[in-house]
Formats: structure tokens, C-alpha cells, sequence
């Protein structure tokens, strides 16, 4: 399975901006970017003047970093969002917002979208009560997400989702 193997801060430090790719640790103030703003590299403090094109590049390269896709599969659902009615921008954030990792993240069981990638991976997680370690996997609104009847798996979504609920509190 490909992915990005860079530093999860440096990721951000590239876009400027938090890409919460770490969980609980980017609330804090340990976060780089709440530390400072420069970008990595010895010429982080150079200001250069954005292109039309550096704009665009960067704001694809952001979608790619938070869902954790790379350039291929991300050509993969553009294609899919343009085919589809509508706004393409919009649709494109819905099919990103439809895969696995997102969607246990978004409920909650997972602290980042890594986290949920490898609780998938790990074979942790069942769709329909099937089980399901692949983390592009596109959800539907009428599929159930449940852990996997074994009581490890029940254990880790459980700690999760205590863990984040009361990080929020
Ligand atoms: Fe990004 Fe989180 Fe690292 Fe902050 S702590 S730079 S938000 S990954």
C-alpha cells in the first residue's frame, strides 16, 4: 500500500496551515504550526509571489495530504466527481469524505485518518458485518460500521472513541 512517507508536521509546515494528521497531539500546544509559521527548508521564510497555478497546486496537494491519497488514486476520483452531475469541487469532496478511514474518523473511532487506516488494515473493522481491510473502501448512507466481534477490536474503538470524547470535553 502506497502512502505519504513524510513527517506528519512537515506535511503541514509545507501547506502553512494544520492538516490534523497527528489526532490529539495537534490540538496542543505542541503543535509545530502553533510554534511557528515557517515552512521547512532553508529558504522557509521566502516570500514569493503565488501564480494562479501554485494556488491550484496547493490546494490539490492539501486534499491529497489530509485523505492521505496519492496522485493516482486522487486522478482516480476527480475523474469520478466529473463524471458525476453537479459541482465537480463539491463532488470531489464527497467521494474523498465516503472512503473507510475518513468515515471512522469522522464518527469518532479513530484520532486521525492514519489512525483509522491502520485500525482497517489491522482488520479491526466490518461493513454489513463483513469484514473490510481496505481503506478506500466507499461507504454507503445505509451501511452499518461496526468493530470486529473480537474483543481487542471492541477494546481499541471503544478507548478511541472515550479518548477523543474526552478531549473535547
Ligand atoms: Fe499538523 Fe498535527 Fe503536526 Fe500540528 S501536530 S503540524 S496539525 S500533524
Amino acid at each position: 500500500m502506497a502512502r505519504f512517507v513524510d513527517a506528519k508536521c512537515k506535511q503541514c509546515r509545507t501547506e502553512g496551515e494544520k492538516l490534523f494528521l497527528k489526532g490529539a497531539r495537534c490540538e496542543t500546544v505542541k503543535c509545530p504550526i502553533s510554534k511557528r509559521e515557517r515552512r521547512p527548508g532553508m529558504h522557509g521564510w521566502k516570500r514569493t509571489k503565488s501564480s494562479e497555478y501554485s494556488i491550484r497546486l496547493r490546494a490539490k496537494q492539501k486534499l491529497k495530504k489530509t485523505y492521505g491519497v496519492l496522485e493516482a488514486q486522487f486522478r482516480c476520483y476527480y475523474q469520478l466527481a466529473d463524471q458525476k452531475r453537479g459541482n465537480t469541487g463539491e463532488n470531489l469532496i464527497c467521494v474523498l469524505e465516503s472512503r473507510l478511514d475518513n468515515v471512522l474518523y469522522r464518527l469518532g473511532f479513530a484520532q486521525s485518518i492514519a489512525q483509522a487506516r491502520q485500525l482497517i488494515n489491522h482488520g479491526h473493522v466490518t461493513v454489513n458485518d463483513r469484514k473490510v481491510d481496505i481503506a478506500s473502501f466507499r461507504v454507503k448512507k445505509s451501511d452499518v460500521i461496526k468493530p470486529v466481534a473480537k474483543e481487542k477490536s471492541e477494546k481499541l474503538f471503544k478507548e478511541n472513541y472515550d479518548d477523543i470524547g474526552a478531549a473535547k470535553k
